[in-house]
């Protein structure tokens, strides 16, 4: 399952795309990594897509990603009654604490910690901001509102709180407990929502004990302000453009993407662009001129993964909104602006045996134009390395572990093989050159550059660099 592009796709599944044909198909059109949303659906649901996604990688005999995305302290209102409710400019709007079904005035809203921070004349923004309430009174458990922006609202849509002050926790009580779930389910990845500081990540590290990767989605400008110390910590960031946009002025969230993809990639940390990136896809099978730019924008600057929500959740054309997102990435890749704008952010390696090994690998590749960067990889610390050099040409990540070769199909340009680790040296050249050629990077007669560690089987030491010519025997 080669990829024609280096950066990475992960989609959201949702009520538009939660069976095993539509997975299977939105696989095929290009996802790389799904992503299950556990602030929808119930465990029963979210184990179903899980079991399928593995079928499914068993099927096609390559490793797919799994992203489980907390809900984090984000606050929703109920549902309606019967369908999306229009809320009109002017008009009275209450939110409260009775869980019957909304109506055209009067939603849930299941938060006593909302109404304890309230105060009149503050705004409330749903559903990213579309509408915008003005709170005219506020007691313990109901909040009359003024309907300052309408619009259709419907169920479970977010609410900001801009110019509240609320206590966050770092993970809610429900996060931990989908935290432990998704975790005895096997998922590779872990999104934590609305971290605000260094702090609220090494918790949920330290929860995690190894057993998946941590994203964390930075939504809060206060996790902008701490972004170097978050990044030091987690294994990816997000540009959460969504709640981003909500919670700051929009105008800043493009410098605010700059910010954390920089932060990122200088210290080898993955990075997704996320939210609204083919929004129009959600009811349009064809997206907008500024949609592909963005888009594009984001392969420019060197983004690990683009993300797809609603596009794949809830929309009309989940598998067009895929195919969209590859034919970009692919046709980005090959533009001769390209190279120029990845290479920008060029970081400086580490004084370590590996950075060492593997900046040569991509001199080496480009000056004897190699077919491929073999990269033996037990933990995936020396693939994760190698991406965040950009090197011209394909690397191929061989790994023991199926842990590792899950979590890596989020990085940009890596393709993940899972492998028996090289015996001595021979063995090394030989696997190296026979898996290049039988998963399509190289032909005979093309050179490959290898890398790994010696003495063979023991993790993190990567002190090699070989050249190969690949056989007609192999
Ligand atoms: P969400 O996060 O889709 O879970 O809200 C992404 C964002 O806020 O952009
Ligand atoms: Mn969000």
């Amino acid at each position: 399952m080669r990829r024609s592009r280096s950066i990475r796709i992960i989609a959201t599944l949702g009520p538009a795309s939660n069976t095993p044909e539509m997975i299977d198909a939105l696989h095929r059109a290009g996802a790389d990594v799904f992503r299950l949303n556990m602030s929808h659906g119930d465990h029963g649901q979210i184990a179903a897509l899980y079991q399928a996604i593995r079928d499914l990688e068993a099927e096609v005999g390559a490793p797919i990603g799994v992203l489980a995305d907390l809900q984090g302290p984000k606050f929703r209102i109920g549902a309606f009654a019967g369908g999306p409710v229009m809320l009109r400019e002017g008009h009275r709007f209450v939110l409260d604490r009775d869980p019957s079904p909304g109506s055209h005035d009067r939603a849930e809203l299941p938060h006593p910690e909302i109404f304890a921070a309230l105060k009149p004349g503050q705004r409330l923004l749903l559903d990213d901001g579309k509408i915008r309430l003005k709170v005219l009174e506020v007691g313990t458990d109901r909040a009359l509102t003024e309907v300052e922006f309408g619009g259709p609202l419907s169920d479970r849509k977010g609410v900001n709180l801009p110019e509240a002050v609320l206590p966050l926790p770092p993970l809610t009580e429900k996060d931990k407990r989908d935290l432990e779930f998704a975790l005895g389910l096997g998922v590779d990845w872990i999104a934590q929502s609305f971290v605000q500081t260094a702090a609220d990540v090494a918790a949920a590290r330290d929860l995690i004990a190894g057993r998946a990767s941590l994203l964390a989605k930075i939504e809060k400008p206060q996790a902008l302000r701490d972004i170097g110390a978050i990044t030091d910590i987690v294994d990816a960031v997000m540009v959460a453009r969504g709640d981003l946009g909500v919670e700051m002025p929009v105008e800043d969230v493009p410098g605010a993407q700059k910010t954390i993809i920089d932060a990122a990639r200088r210290r080898g940390k993955l990075v997704v662009v996320a939210t609204q990136m083919l929004d129009s896809m959600v009811k349009s099978p064809v997206p907008t001129r500024a949609e592909v730019s963005d888009v594009a924008n984001a392969v420019f600057e060197g983004a690990d993964a683009v993300m797809l929500s609603a596009e794949s959740a809830a929309g009309d054309h989940p598998i067009e909104a895929v195919e969209v997102m590859n034919r970009v990435g692919a046709k980005v890749e090959q533009d001769p602006h390209y190279r120029t704008y990845i290479d920008s952010v060029r970081p400086t390696p580490d004084a370590t045996s590996a950075d060492a090994i593997i900046t040569a690998a991509r001199q080496v590749a480009q000056t004897i134009k190699a077919a491929v960067i073999v990269t033996y990889t037990t933990s995936g610390s020396t693939a994760l390395r190698a991406a965040r050099e950009r090197p011209a040409v394909p690397i191929l990540a061989l790994t023991p572990r199926q842990d590792t070769a899950r979590r890596l199909t989020l990085c940009w340009g890596l393709h993940s093989v899972i492998g028996e680790d090289a015996h001595n040296f021979g063995d090394m050249v030989d696997k190296a050159r026979k898996v290049a050629k039988h998963q399509g990077f190289a032909r005979t007669g093309d050179y490959i550059v290898v890398t790994a560690g010696e003495p063979f089987g023991t993790p993190g030491r990567t002190n090699v660099l070989r050249i190969a010519k690949v056989l007609d025997s192999d």
